[in-house]
């Protein structure tokens, strides 16, 4: 279907003809043939970047070079952006990183990516090219690197991760045992990637639907250890009891919630993780709050958790809640203390989600006002009300609040 699209057969057009050509690539073809939705497409063209960008401001398309040593040029359509980039060859490898130099040839083109369902191409005129024996892998949705699995590792040994991700995405069955073979032979290079590339791999796997069966994979290749040795104690165990609550009830997939599954709520663990994978600020944000959540009583009361909301933010309380609720619902069938709790979690959670914090009815110009001297005493006696009116449920009102400032006051 996203052959008729105007912008992409603009695109096409631009490139082809005067020795030129221009094909769809990697992604957008493996999973237009899966049946699958197309996020962004990629094409590939034997010309040159200078040579695309000229073509484009010939025509009136917007260029942006985003990588022109790359040999990538973002051309926009409709405010739609296609990344166009110049066939390549390998020049040197040395597992990290890749001298490469512009060709022409697409053979080369296809050899040099990873994995064989990526390596497929799409012509203007709809046919699909397959120089890597990709097609029978998409039928039966294999995930098999090209050429030798060592040799294409030592090139670049974050097709570990990618071999791994790939197969969590659309992957069928086992994972294929030679590349399963050489990631494990392999585990320790991994450990030479900067952690930015390694995370940021990491992140797309976990974020598929179902990571599940890829993660006991990588456990059993011994590759989970080096990327997140923080799983060994806490365990993967907890992945499938969370996809099937995420199905239950409709939550996103969520890299962080997954991986928070996993590892203990341990502050200063999750501090060091977080450091090492050098997590966003927002991310390690995120596992901080999941550590600082206080974990949830079997018998909590509605009143007790809005405290808790109120002392915590509803963003840990929530990922406390979405993990005990998938526990909960995998040990329930049969246990109904389980079941109990789990339903005790869902109702929170529904209160989590629709929760917003009340506005404490004072604030330090009411304290100085009431003639404490401008200070710390100031914060410490706010500090002091807000608890009991927190520790009330929030029920007292400003009238009541400054009868207490009153009287706080006055014993100084
Ligand atoms: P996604 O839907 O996740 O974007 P994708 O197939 O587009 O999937 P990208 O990581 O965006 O994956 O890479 C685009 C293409 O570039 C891949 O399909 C693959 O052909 C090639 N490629 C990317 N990274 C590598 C790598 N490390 N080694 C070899 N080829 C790679
Ligand atoms: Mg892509």
């Amino acid at each position: 279907a996203w052959f008729s699209d105007p912008a992409l057969v603009r695109v096409l057009a631009l490139l082809n003809g005067d020795g030129g050509e221009g094909r769809v690539a990697g992604g957008a073809v493996r999973n237009s043939l899966m049946g699958l939705p197309v996020a962004d497409v990629d094409i590939a063209t034997t010309l040159r970047p200078e040579t695309v960008a000229e073509r484009a401001k010939a025509a009136g398309i917007k260029a942006v070079p985003t990588g022109i040593e790359h040999g990538t040029v973002t051309l926009v359509i409709d405010g739609k952006p296609f990344e166009v980039t110049t066939l390549r060859r390998d020049v040197a490898t040395n597992g990290r990183h890749a001298e490469v130099a512009f060709g022409t040839d697409w053979q080369t083109d296809a050899e040099r990516r990873d994995l064989t369902i990526n390596a497929l191409y799409a012509t203007a005129d709809g046919r699909v090219i397959d120089l890597v024996n990709g097609l029978p892998d998409i039928e039966s949705r294999t995930v098999r690197f090209i050429g030798d699995a060592t040799m294409r590792i030592a090139e670049d040994h974050l097709r570990i991760l990618r071999f791994f991700r790939f197969f969590a995405l659309y992957g069928s069955g086992r994972p294929d045992a030679e590349g399963l073979k050489a990631c494990a032979r392999a585990k320790d290079t991994l450990k030479k990637l900067s952690a930015e590339r390694v995370w940021s791999e990491t992140k797309k796997l976990l974020a598929a639907p179902d990571p599940g069966r890829a993660l006991l994979w990588m456990r059993q290749a011994g590759v989970l250890t080096e990327v997140l040795p923080e799983t060994e104690k806490w365990g993967i165990d907890a992945v499938p009891g969370l996809i099937e609550a995420e199905k239950a009830f409709g939550w996103k997939p969520d890299a962080l919630l997954r991986l928070a599954a996993m590892v203990p709520p341990d502050r200063d663990r999750l501090k060091a993780l977080a450091e090492r994978l050098r997590l966003s600020k927002a991310e390690a944000a995120v596992l901080d709050y999941w550590a600082a959540a206080p974990e949830i009583a079997p018998k909590l009361a509605e009143t007790a958790f809005d405290r808790l909301l109120y002392r915590n933010g509803p963003q840990g309380l929530t990922m406390r809640l979405k993990l005990a609720l998938a526990a909960a619902r995998t040990r329930g069938l049969g246990d109904p203390e389980a079941l109990a709790f789990a339903g005790l979690c869902q109702r929170l959670l529904a209160r989590a989600e629709k929760w917003q914090k009340p506005s404490f009815p004072l604030n330090g110009a009411d304290v100085l006002a009431a003639g404490v001297p401008a200070g710390p005493k100031v914060g410490a006696v706010l500090g002091v009300i807000e608890e009991e009116w927190v520790a009330g449920n929030f029920r007292d009102g400003r009238a009541k609040l400054l009868a207490r400032l009153e009287g706080l006051a006055r014993e100084g």
